[in-house]
């Protein structure tokens, strides 16, 4: 059929790579950027997005059309559809699953708490059942997040730190699929690649994060709303770009080792693995203002509030280490060059006019 013909020529790579990989969240942020960066060193990619309307649609088509170009075919379906990925499993032989597909945003859980249970939890279960199933069974490369460290307030955050009080019910599904995750592992030898992003930022971003929407209100001239600490220190991230975190994501999947399945001797000696992919590097929302200031040229109109309590905690910072020995991780880019591009990108994007009349500007 012709879907058959489009994903066997997205998922056809050249003759120096050994992987075929199945991306989903492939029309989302940090998914576009992964699957491009994969196609480009001649890896066979597939992309599944289901275009939720967390955020604005328009993006991702937009995301999905660069894609497209690059020759990577985005189906359009839900990994919570079990037969949809059984039929994707049966006609191509995955080597890996980049797991990129979530409801991210801590605050939206309070409008819609049922959509971080749906992909985070139910979905990423029926993905595992059918990376189970599947044969070969691919070894899994997905994203947790810093957000599991929850109110831990003992920084730098190590992956071995307390993970046991999460802050929002976005953390909670998080620190659960790791749980998930580890099962899988155990039982059935699926090899599992957990990584913990910290803030990832860059062109291509999401409208939700304060970055963007900083960006888009000084840009207009409205007022924004910066939090502080109610103990009066400053909130603070540990902002990562997204170059850094593509480098890191193709680290941790050229590492990953075979899935081993279930019923062998080798049954449970799969790798299950969890790594931060972080910044090392906190920088406070004030200072991200102030950078966005002075890219703008445009002085901000601001407020300053205590921190509500919505699910946000009040610091990130990131030990990579870990990342560091396994797989050469070495984030390059600091916030302001990080920044800077994203900018770039922002007003081109936006100035173009390019999503409503879908010429090629961008
Ligand atoms: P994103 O929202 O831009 O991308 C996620 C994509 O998944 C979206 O395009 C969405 O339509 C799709 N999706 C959601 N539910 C789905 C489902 N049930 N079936 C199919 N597709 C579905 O988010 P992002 O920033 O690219 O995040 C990617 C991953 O990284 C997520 O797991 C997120 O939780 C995690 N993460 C991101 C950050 C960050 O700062 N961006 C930080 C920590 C963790």
């Amino acid at each position: 059929s012709h879907w058959e013909r489009l994903v066997s020529k997205s998922t056809r790579r050249n003759s120096a790579s050994n992987k075929i990989v199945l991306v989903t969240g492939s029309a989302g942020f940090v998914g576009s950027h992964v699957a491009l960066a994969l196609k480009r060193r001649g890896d066979g990619v597939l992309g599944i997005d289901n275009f939720n309307r967390y955020y604005d649609v328009n993006l991702k088509h937009a995301r999905q059309k660069l894609l497209e170009r690059a020759g990577i075919f985005v189906v359009e379906g839900d990994i919570n559809d079990g037969t949809l990925l059984k039929k994707l499993f049966d006609v191509v032989p995955f080597t890996h699953v980049m797991h990129l597909a979530a409801q991210a945003g801590v605050r939206y859980a309070m409008q819609n708490p049922n959509s971080y249970v749906h992909s985070n939890l139910a979905g990423f279960t029926v993905l595992l059942e059918a990376c189970k199933s599947a044969n070969p069974q691919p070894a899994i490369v997905w994203a947790s997040s810093s957000s599991v460290y929850g109110l831990n307030s003992k920084v730098p955050f190590s992956e071995k730190d307390r993970t046991d009080q999460p802050a929002s019910l976005y953390a909670a599904t998080k620190k659960a699929g790791e749980g998930i995750a580890h099962t899988y592992n155990h039982i059935y030898g699926l090899s599992i690649t957990a990584l913990r992003f910290f803030t990832v930022y860059g062109p291509w971003g999401r409208p939700d994060m304060a970055y963007f929407f900083f960006t888009k209100d000084i840009l207009k001239g409205k007022q924004i709303t910066v939090f502080e600490s109610p103990d009066g220190g400053s909130v603070a991230r540990d902002f990562t770009y997204i170059d850094d975190v593509v480098k890191g994501c193709l680290g941790a999947l050229d590492t990953a080792k075979k899935s081993t399945g279930s019923g062998g001797k080798k049954k449970g000696s799969a790798q299950f693995r969890v790594f931060n992919l972080g910044n090392t590097s906190p920088v406070p929302v004030s200072k991200l203002v102030a950078i966005l200031e002075k890219l703008l040229k445009v002085n901000a109109k601001k407020r300053v509030l205590p921190m509500p309590r919505n699910g946000d905690v009040k610091f990130t910072h990131a030990n990579i280490s870990l990342a560091q020995r396994e797989f050469g991780y070495k984030p390059t880019i600091d916030l302001e060059t990080g920044l800077r591009k994203f900018v770039k990108w922002y007003l081109e994007f936006y100035s173009s006019g390019s999503i409503k009349k879908g010429s090629s500007s961008w």
